[in-house]
């Protein structure tokens, strides 16, 4: 029989594991008239509350339920991949625990990708509602500028809710880069997405994890991740500003001969000075940014470790 596979991140999830349950067991036997079985896979992200214990739980009772724990918290993007990696199903998916990606979708994504068509379902959400004025302003203004540097196709609005075709996950698995942004690494793999849209929900229960600098943190990781544009960016500034102190010279020179030398313009002068310095220093930090990404690239650091699992050994 089809399997799918879905994976479902979760870090201090104690609250939201319970209802993610119930919603997941109605789904799966919906799943099972229509000839497919689901298993779930849990990816503890290190969490501080009673979340491994439910989970432990939950697949001693169900042996369609795994579950696989990091020694600490990596991070959703670890989460993902480890699960992408371990998930053996003719379909793969990946779900928020938090009920904010509607489980009963689920079977209208399978029977999409059964058409064979796409590769991928999708999600976006078509509003923000009863999200934070700021949050979404900074979000739209991230997706803008996304869209204007680079090549890879990241809409606006989308989740991370999704289900994938075989060898559409077998794909984003061969980009085996260390510092991951799924959502561009989704795009960049190519095939054909459909993308389903629906109305903001908001969370069942606990907190969102994601504060206002992790979430900038993150668009910063998604721009140097997919463009070079920054860097190109100082390159062009440092390039007008060697234009505009040449045509400087030349009118100092100028001037000089014309007019002799009245010391003067100090004041200027330093507002030269502090306006240079500081492009300088934005664009030494910008190339920082790139390199600090190389580095981590270099170290070829494991994006997890895992302590404890009940799936059995890869490969
Ligand atoms: N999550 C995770 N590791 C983290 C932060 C979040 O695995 O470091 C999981 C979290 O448990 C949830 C999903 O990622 O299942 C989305 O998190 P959240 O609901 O807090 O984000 P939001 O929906 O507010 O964007
Ligand atoms: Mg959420």
């Amino acid at each position: 029989m089809e399997l799918i596979s879905m994976i479902v991140p979760c870090y201090n999830e104690q609250e939201t594991l319970d209802d993610f349950y119930q919603e997941i067991t109605v789904v799966r036997d919906k799943l099972s008239s229509m000839g497919s079985s689901l298993e779930v896979i849990f990816i503890d992200d290190g969490s501080k509350d009673r979340t491994l214990e439910k989970m432990r739980a939950f697949a001693g009772e169900n042996p369609w339920i795994k579950y696989l724990s990091f020694t600490r918290n990596f991070g959703k993007e670890a989460a993902i991949y480890a699960g992408l990696t371990r998930g053996r199903g003719d379909f793969v998916g990946l779900m928020d625990v938090d009920l904010q990606d509607p489980p009963s979708l689920i079977p209208k994504m399978l029977a999409i990708l059964r058409d064979g068509e796409y590769d991928c379902v999708a999600t976006r959400r078509v509003n923000r509602r009863g999200e934070p004025v700021i949050r979404s302003f900074f979000a739209r203004a991230f997706y803008k500028i996304m869209r204007r540097i680079s090549d890879v196709e990241i809409v606006d609005g989308a989740r991370d809710y999704r289900l994938m075709s075989r060898r559409y996950v077998d794909s984003v698995l061969e980009l085996k880069e260390y510092n991951r942004f799924s959502k561009g690494l989704f795009g960049w793999v190519g095939y054909r997405t459909k993308w389903l849209e629906y109305e903001n929900v908001e969370r069942a229960r606990g907190e969102t994890k994601w504060s206002f600098f992790k979430l900038l943190k993150y668009s910063i990781d998604g721009i140097v991740g997919f463009s070079a544009a920054p860097v190109r960016f100082a390159a062009w500034i440092g390039l007008i500003f060697c234009v505009l102190a040449f045509i400087f010279i030349l009118v100092i020179i100028a001037r000089t001969l014309i007019f002799g030398d009245p010391v003067a313009g100090w004041p200027s002068l330093v507002c030269i000075i502090l306006l240079l310095s500081g492009i300088q220093l934005f664009c030494l930090g910008l190339l920082g940014e790139y390199l600090s990404k190389t580095y981590m690239e270099v170290k070829k650091r494991p994006l997890y470790l895992c302590k404890e699992t009940n799936l059995e050994d890869e490969d």
